[in-house]
C-alpha cells in the first residue's frame, strides 16, 4: 500500500517582502477611460500615510503562488486524517458550509429587529430543542463561544442554583483524568477544586465519590466517555450519590460523538452538559475558531440561563430578557451564529439514524485501530473503548524512543500526530481519536505507519529519534518560539 508521505513537490517559499520589484503591480486592467476622482476626495489627506516604505510590490501570479505554496505547507483535514485525541478533528460535510453562507444567514445583523429576524430565531429555537433532545435535558443556551466558556456558564448556573437554595457551597470534585478546562472553570466560578483519583481501571470509583461527597460539595464534573476513551460504567450510581447530598452533576460533552444517538447524558443523571458544536456538529476548528459551546440543563436550572432566551408565542418568536434570576449575558448578541447554522443543517441532514451512525462509526473506528496496533504499542487500559484510546511509549523506551519521537516520525509518514502527553495520568500518552469520518483504507494506512515506526524503533531507533526528516523544518525550539517569537519582518 502506498504511504501518503510528505515528500515531493512542496516548494520553497520566501517572505512576500523579499519578492517583486519596484513599480510592479498586482493587477492588469485597461487604462481608466472615465474622469478620475482624486484620492483626496475618497480618503481625506489627514488619514493618508505617505511614508509607507518597503511594502511588497508584486504581480498577481506572485501573490497567488506565494499563498498557495504557503497553504501547501499546512496539514489539514482536507489533506489527510487528523487523529488528535479529544479534539474530534473529523471531516465536516461541505454542504453545511454552503448553508451557513446563504445570504439570509450570513448577511443578517444581530441588531435587526425581531420582526425581521424570525428565520434566525426559528433556527435558534429549533436547534435548542434538538440539542436538548440529544442531551436528554430540558433547556439549552446557545450563547457560549466555546467548550471552556460553556463550562464556565454551566458552573455559574450551578453556583446561582445553590445560592438560591441558601448556600453556594465551596467545593467541586474533578477526576484526575479531566480536561484542564474543568478545574479552571470551577476555580473561575469561585470553587475549590478537589481531585478525584481514577481507579486502576481508569474510571471513577463510586466509593471514592461517596467518601468525598458532603453538603459542602456543589458539583462533580465528569467527562463520559472520559479522556481515556472509556465509558464510566458506574455513572448512574455516581450521579445518585452526588444528588443524595444535594450536589449537581456537570457533564463535559465536548466529545459527544462517541455516544451520539445511543445514550443520553440526561438519562444517566447529568444536570448540566456542554457540547462543542465545533467538535461534534460540523464546524471545522483546526484554525482555532470560531466555535460554539451550548449548554444543556435540567429544568431546575432553567431560571438561571443566560439572557436572552428565545421564546415562541403563537407562531412568533421573541427574545425574552425578562429572567430575573439569569446569570446574565456571557457573550455579545446571539453567539457565533454561523456555527449554529452549520450544526442545525448537520442535524437535519443526518436525522436520528445518521446521528446514531456517528456514534457507532466513531466507536468502531477507534476499536479497530486499537486492536490493530496493540501488538506494537503498550495500551494501558486495553479494553473496549469509545471514540478514542490511549497508547504509550513504554515498549519503545528501552531503545530510547519516546512519545514525542513517535509523534514526529508520524509526520514523515504523512499523518498529523495524535495528542501527546495527555491525559496526565498516563505517562507518555499517545491519545488517538480516528473519528467517524475515516474509511477503513485510511485507517489501514495509519496503522501501517504506526507499525513501521514500532519496527524502526526496534531496528534503527535513531531514524525515529531524529525525525521528522521530510518536513519543511525538523525539530523546532518550541520554548524559544514561545518566549522569543519574531513577529515582525525587518529588511
Ligand atoms: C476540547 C475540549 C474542551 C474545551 O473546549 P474548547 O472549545 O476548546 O474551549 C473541554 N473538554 C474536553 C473534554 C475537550 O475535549
Amino acid at each position: 500500500m502506498a504511504g501518503i508521505g510528505t515528500s515531493g513537490l512542496i516548494l520553497e517559499e520566501g517572505l512576500i517582502f523579499e519578492k517583486g520589484s519596484s513599480g510592479r503591480v498586482g493587477y492588469s486592467l485597461p487604462p481608466l477611460d472615465v474622469p478620475q476622482k482624486g484620492i483626496d476626495t475618497l480618503i481625506p489627506p489627514s488619514l493618508q500615510r505617505m511614508d509607507l516604505e518597503g511594502l511588497p510590490e508584486v504581480s498577481e501570479v506572485e501573490v497567488v503562488r506565494h499563498f498557495v505554496r504557503l497553504s501547501q505547507w499546512n496539514y489539514s483535514i482536507a489533506s489527510g486524517p487528523y487523529p488528535l485525541g479529544s479534539c474530534t478533528m473529523k471531516y465536516n460535510p461541505r454542504v453545511n458550509e454552503r448553508v451557513a453562507r446563504l445570504p439570509g444567514f450570513s448577511q443578517i445583523h444581530p441588531l435587526q429587529p425581531e420582526e425581521l429576524s424570525q428565520g434566525a430565531l426559528f433556527l435558534m429555537y429549533e436547534l435548542e430543542r434538538y440539542l436538548a433532545e440529544i442531551s436528554g435535558l430540558d433547556r439549552v443556551t446557545l450563547q457560549p463561544a466555546a467548550g471552556a466558556q460553556g463550562e464556565l456558564t454551566g458552573m455559574m448556573m450551578i453556583r446561582a442554583y445553590h445560592t438560591a437554595q441558601g448556600n453556594p457551597r465551596r467545593i467541586v470534585l474533578v477526576p484526575d483524568s479531566a480536561h484542564g478546562t474543568n478545574p479552571s472553570s470551577s476555580a473561575l466560578s469561585g470553587y475549590q477544586v478537589q481531585a478525584l483519583p481514577s481507579n486502576d481501571r481508569g474510571l471513577i470509583d463510586p466509593a471514592q465519590v461517596r467518601k468525598l461527597m458532603n453538603d459542602k460539595v456543589a458539583a462533580i464534573m465528569i467527562t463520559n466517555p472520559n479522556t481515556l476513551g472509556l465509558f464510566e460504567e458506574e455513572i448512574c450510581r455516581i450521579c445518585e450519590i452526588v444528588h443524595s447530598h444535594g450536589g449537581l452533576v456537570y457533564g463535559d460533552g465536548a466529545n459527544l460523538n462517541a455516544i451520539l444517538g445511543i445514550t443520553r447524558p440526561g438519562d444517566m443523571g447529568f444536570d448540566v452538559l456542554h457540547l462543542n458544536l465545533h467538535k461534534t456538529f460540523s464546524t471545522p476548528h483546526g484554525g482555532g475558531g470560531p466555535g460554539a459551546g451550548p449548554v444543556a440543563v435540567r429544568a431546575i436550572l432553567a431560571p438561571f440561563l443566560p439572557i436572552p432566551v428565545v421564546n415562541k408565542e403563537g407562531d412568533r418568536l421573541r427574545l425574552n430578557y425578562d429572567l430575573p434570576r439569569s446569570i446574565g449575558k456571557v457573550r455579545a448578541f446571539h453567539a457565533n451564529f454561523a456555527v449554529l447554522v452549520r450544526a442545525y443543517a448537520y442535524i437535519l441532514s443526518l436525522g436520528a439514524a445518521g446521528l446514531k451512525r456517528i456514534g457507532q462509526m466513531a466507536t468502531l473506528n477507534a476499536n479497530y485501530l486499537r486492536r490493530q496496533v496493540e501488538s506494537s504499542f503498550h495500551i494501558p487500559f486495553n479494553r473496549l473503548c469509545k471514540h478514542e484510546f490511549v497508547a504509550t511509549d513504554e515498549r519503545q523506551q528501552d531503545k530510547g524512543v519516546k512519545t514525542l519521537d513517535i509523534a514526529k516520525r508520524l509526520m514523515d509518514k504523512g499523518f498529523h500526530p495524535p495528542t501527546i502527553y495527555f491525559p496526565l495520568i498516563v505517562p507518555g500518552a499517545l491519545m488517538i481519536e480516528p473519528t467517524e469520518s475515516e474509511s477503513k483504507e485510511s485507517l489501514d494506512q495509519f496503522i501501517s505507519a504506526l507499525k513501521e515506526i514500532a519496527e524502526e524503533a526496534e531496528r534503527d531507533p535513531s531514524q525515529v529519534t531524529s525525525a521528522p526528516h521530510l518536513t519543511k523544518v525538523s525539530r523546532l525550539d518550541e520554548v524559544r518560539a514561545a518566549r522569543e517569537p519574531i513577529l515582525r519582518w525587518k529588511g
